[in-house]
């Protein structure tokens, strides 16, 4: 009985001779890309995932990084170690000591950022943007210069201008040197 079930079961199957390899089932291709896979999870749900981050090559690799940790909201600040439960000394911006260090505060809020942005806005000669998420700035360069080169060396300033921010916040508390905007934005027209 197990026989003649087993053998219906196997009529199923077809085999070859040639060497056995994967096959996505849901690709077209049979190859597996990341991209198919990202297609076939949209129709399926109804969900368009949100923008990306963008990455330029025309800055370091580690001054990418610090924006791109900003927009995934993974930078270390007192309330991401607060939400993981490590403690901090204080929870307030240590540059302004007057709101909750947040990645949205440190790059938008805190008064000491939005003076280094207004320099280099003025800098990179676009109007001053009032920014209130880290995505508005990573976005700003998509309208505010059209050139396409220069669309992206702007990038690559707002970019280091993240870096800049970022580095100047661990000075201070890891070196205890004050932030001075000026101070901030040479470094940051040094690394651009
Ligand atoms: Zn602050």
């Amino acid at each position: 009985m197990e026989d003649a079930e087993m053998l219906l079961l196997l009529s199923a199957v077809s085999t070859t001779y040639g060497a056995d390899s994967w096959t996505a089932k849901f690709i077209g291709s049979g190859c597996f890309e990341v991209s198919s896979v990202k297609k076939l999870i949209i129709e399926a749900t109804c969900v368009i995932p949100e923008a990306s981050y963008e990455w330029c090559n025309w800055v370091p690799r580690k001054v990418g990084i610090v924006a791109w940790r900003a927009f995934l909201d993974r930078l270390l600040t007192a309330d991401a170690l607060s939400r993981r439960n490590i403690y901090v000394e204080t929870p307030y911006c240590r540059i302004c000591d007057t709101n909750m260090e947040s990645v949205d505060h440190l790059f938008t809020g805190c008064p000491v950022s939005m003076e280094v942005w207004q320099v280099v806005f003025a800098w990179c000669r676009v109007p001053n943007l009032f920014a209130f998420h880290v995505r508005d700035l990573l976005n700003y360069y998509k309208t505010a210069i059209t050139n396409v080169q220069a669309k992206k060396a702007f990038y690559g300033v707002v970019l280091t201008a993240f870096w800049g921010l970022w580095k100047a916040r661990n000075d201070l508390i890891h070196n205890e040197k004050a932030v001075v905007v000026r101070n901030v934005f040479e470094e940051i027209k040094i690394m651009s």
